[in-house]
C-alpha cells in the first residue's frame, strides 16, 4: 500500500512527486505513456512568464510569480537550463499601448519585480530587429525560458533517486475507494494508496469522476508551432509578445534555451483529446500573424512544426483542492498556462493541501535535492573533452551531427532514474534529433545503442509512443528467405 499516488507524469506531477520525497512517504508516480513528460509538457511555449497577465484574486495571479522566482535555484539543484532572458510585450498603435498599460498595472497588483514600459527608442535599441512601427512595449525581465521536458525528467529522476516509484505505460481505468483509501485499477495491475492527486493533464476531468465527482470539465485547446534552426536563434533576445486585442492574443517570438528560434501559437477549440496533429493552414497563420512582431524571419529555416493541447478548466482558473465527494483526493487539474511557470508553487500549494489532511509530515533523512550533474560534451573545454574520453571513451564518438551528441550522453540518459527507453525520450533527454536533419542520421543509431543497453531487440524499439515501432521486418533475412525459395522452385522446375 503506497501512501500517495500520484497520477500523470507531467511537469505537475514530477513537481509535486519530487516535494513528496522530500517526506517520509511511499509515494508512487504513474503515468499512461512510455515516458515523461508526454502530454502538454512537451508541447508548449516554455516560457517562465513573470506574471502580470494573471488576475490578482485568481490561484494562477498567486501561483505564477512565486513559481518563477523560484525557478533558479531548482534547475541549478537539478542541472536543467534555464535562462532569465526577459520579456517584451509589444504595442503597434496607441490602442495596444492601452494594453500593455493595462498589464503594468496588474503586474504591479501582482508584486511583479522591475517591469518598466520601454519607449520606440529603447526597444529598438534593445531589440533591434524588431518592425520599425512598434511604439513601445513593457519589459519584465524576470521572465525565462526552459526546456520544460528535461526539467520534467529531472524532477522525476530525482524523486527516484529520493526513493519515489515510477510506473510508465500504467493507464488509469477506474477507482474504487474503501475504508483504508483507495484501489486504482490499471492496465498494469491493481495500485493500493491512501491519497491520489490528479495530475493528468486534459483528462483530470474524466479521473475526477472515476472518484465519482463531475464537478469540473477539461476541453482541449490546441496550439501549433514553428521551431526554426539555430541560425536565426538570435533574431531576438527577448521573448516578444504582442500585445492583446480584441482579435485575440497574438503569438510570440522566442529564442529557445538551446538557441533555436520558436514561433507560435495560436488557438483552436478542439474536440478531440489526442488530436496534436498540426495543419499548414495553422502553420501559416501563425507565420502571418508573427510579420506583426518582425519581418525578418527566414521561414525557409524551420525545422520541425508541433502542437500542444492547453487543459481548458470549465471554472475559469487552476482547480487544486481536495474533491468534496472523496476524502483524501486531491485535484491539480485545469493547469492551462501559466501553469509551467506556476508548477513548483502548485506543488507546494498541493503538498500543503495534503499536510492540511494527515498533519505536519516528517522529513526524510537524507533527502538530495541536486541530481548527479549532466556531462554535456559540447559545453566542456577540451581539456575537459580529453579527459572524459580518456575515462570513457563513448565520449569521443559523435552520434549526432547537427546538436553533436555523443554516444556517452545517450548511454547515461538510458541508465540514470527514468532514464529514456524511447528514440524521442533520448532526443528530449540529450537532443540527437533535435537538429536541422530531425534525426536522418542519428536515428538508426540511437536505435542501436538503445536496443543494445536495454538488452532488447531492436524491432520492439519504438519512437515515441507504446505502438509507434520503426522497424518492421530484417530485410536481407527475408531476401534470404526469397532467395532460398526461388532455389527450391527452380529445382521443382
Ligand atoms: C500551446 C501551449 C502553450 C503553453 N505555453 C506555456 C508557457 O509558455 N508557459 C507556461 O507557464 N505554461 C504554458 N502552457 C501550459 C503548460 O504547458 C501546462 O500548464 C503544463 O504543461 C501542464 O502540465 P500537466 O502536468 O498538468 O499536464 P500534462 O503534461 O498533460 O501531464 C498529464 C499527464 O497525465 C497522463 N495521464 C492522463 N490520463 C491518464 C490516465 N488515465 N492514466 C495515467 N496517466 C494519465 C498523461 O499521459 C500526461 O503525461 C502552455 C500550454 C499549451 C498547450
Amino acid at each position: 500500500m503506497y501512501d500517495v499516488a500520484v497520477i500523470g507524469a507531467g511537469i505537475i506531477g514530477t513537481f509535486i512527486t519530487r516535494e513528496l520525497s522530500k517526506f517520509d512517504l511511499k509515494t508512487i508516480m504513474i503515468d499512461k505513456e512510455t515516458d515523461i513528460a508526454n502530454g502538454t509538457t512537451k508541447a508548449n511555449s516554455a516560457i517562465v512568464h513573470a506574471g502580470y497577465d494573471a488576475k490578482p484574486n485568481t490561484l494562477k495571479g498567486k501561483l505564477n510569480a512565486k513559481g518563477n522566482a523560484m525557478y533558479g535555484d531548482i534547475c541549478e539543484e537539478l542541472d536543467v537550463h534555464f535562462k532569465r532572458i526577459g520579456s517584451f510585450v509589444i504595442a503597434t498603435n496607441e490602442e495596444e499601448m492601452e494594453s500593455v498599460k493595462a498589464l503594468y498595472e496588474r503586474g504591479c497588483k501582482n508584486n511583479i519585480p522591475d517591469m518598466k514600459i520601454l519607449s520606440q527608442e529603447e526597444v529598438r535599441e534593445m531589440e533591434p530587429n524588431l518592425n520599425e512601427d512598434i511604439i513601445g512595449a513593457l519589459y519584465a525581465p524576470t521572465a525565462g525560458i526552459v526546456s520544460p521536458w528535461e526539467l520534467a525528467v529531472a524532477l522525476a529522476e530525482n524523486a527516484a533517486d529520493n526513493g519515489a516509484k515510477i510506473q510508465l505505460e500504467t493507464e488509469v481505468i477506474s477507482i474504487d475507494k474503501n475504508e483504508d483509501g483507495y484501489v486504482i485499477h490499471t492496465n498494469n495491475g491493481e495500485i493500493k494508496a491512501k491519497y491520489i492527486f490528479n495530475c493528468a493533464g486534459v483528462y483530470a476531468d474524466k479521473i475526477n469522476e472515476m472518484v465519482g465527482s463531475k464537478t469540473f470539465t477539461i476541453h482541449p485547446r490546441r496550439g501549433q508551432y514553428n521551431i526554426l534552426d539555430k541560425s536565426v536563434g538570435e533574431i531576438v533576445n527577448h521573448v516578444i509578445f504582442q500585445a492583446p486585442t480584441k482579435l485575440g492574443k497574438g503569438v510570440l517570438v522566442a529564442p529557445t534555451v538551446h538557441g533555436n528560434l520558436l514561433i507560435g501559437p495560436d488557438a483552436e477549440d478542439i474536440d478531440d483529446k489526442e488530436n496534436t496533429a498540426t495543419t499548414s493552414e495553422r502553420i501559416e497563420f501563425i507565420r502571418e500573424k508573427s510579420r506583426k512582431t518582425t519581418n525578418k524571419v527566414p521561414f525557409n529555416t524551420t525545422i520541425t512544426s508541433f502542437a500542444g493541447l492547453r487543459a481548458v478548466p470549465s471554472t475559469g482558473d487552476f482547480i487544486i483542492e481536495e474533491s468534496k465527494e472523496a476524502k483524501g483526493f486531491i485535484n491539480v487539474a485545469g493547469i492551462e498556462s501559466p501553469g509551467l511557470s506556476a508548477a513548483p508553487a502548485i506543488a507546494e500549494y498541493a503538498v500543503d493541501i495534503l499536510k492540511g489532511i494527515i498533519g505536519e509530515l516528517k522529513e526524510k533523512e537524507g533527502f538530495n535535492p541536486r541530481r548527479r550533474p549532466v556531462i554535456r560534451f559540447m559545453e566542456l573545454s577540451d581539456e575537459e573533452k580529453a579527459e572524459i574520453i580518456k575515462k570513457d571513451p563513448r565520449y569521443g564518438r559523435i552520434i549526432c551531427r547537427c546538436e553533436n551528441i555523443t554516444e556517452g550522453e545517450i548511454v547515461d540518459a538510458i541508465h540514470r532514474n527514468a532514464g529514456g527507453r524511447t528514440v524521442d525520450g533520448i532526443k528530449r533527454r540529450v537532443r540527437p534529433g533535435m537538429g536541422r536533419c530531425q534525426g536522418g542520421f542519428c536515428g538508426p543509431r540511437v536505435m542501436e545503442i538503445l536496443a543494445r543497453e536495454l538488452k532488447m531487440d531492436i524491432k520492439d524499439v519504438v519512437k515515441d509512443s507504446k505502438a509507434s515501432y520503426i522497424l518492421t521486418e530484417e530485410t536481407k533475412q527475408n531476401n534470404q528467405k526469397v532467395v532460398e525459395e526461388n532455389i527450391e522452385a527452380d529445382k521443382v522446375s
